[in-house]
């Protein structure tokens, strides 16, 4: 039954509670990047040279550079140069 499902989650609210205060939100999509305490969901971005230059969120696959200013949020068409 739905009922008895309720209470058997109530019973964790403690750890449910631990968990909030880890997560690590994309600015975008508010999808949890925090996968442990030493890695992110975070997909690493690479230039050509294999230097890495950010990241972007497997989520909505916005990127970000490593002061986690958004580079491209994906969706939005801003192109540069409309010649
Ligand atoms: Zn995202």
């Amino acid at each position: 039954m739905k009922e008895k499902q309720e209470s058997l989650r109530t019973t964790h609210k403690s750890e449910v509670e631990l968990i909030e205060r880890e997560k690590d939100l994309c600015d975008i999509c508010d999808f949890d990047l925090y996968h442990n305490d030493r890695y992110t969901k975070r997909v690493g971005m690479m230039d050509s040279g294999n230097k890495v230059t950010g990241w972007m969120c497997p989520s909505c696959n916005s990127e970000f550079d490593f002061d986690n200013k958004i580079v491209y949020i994906y969706g939005q068409n801003s192109v540069k140069g409309d010649a």
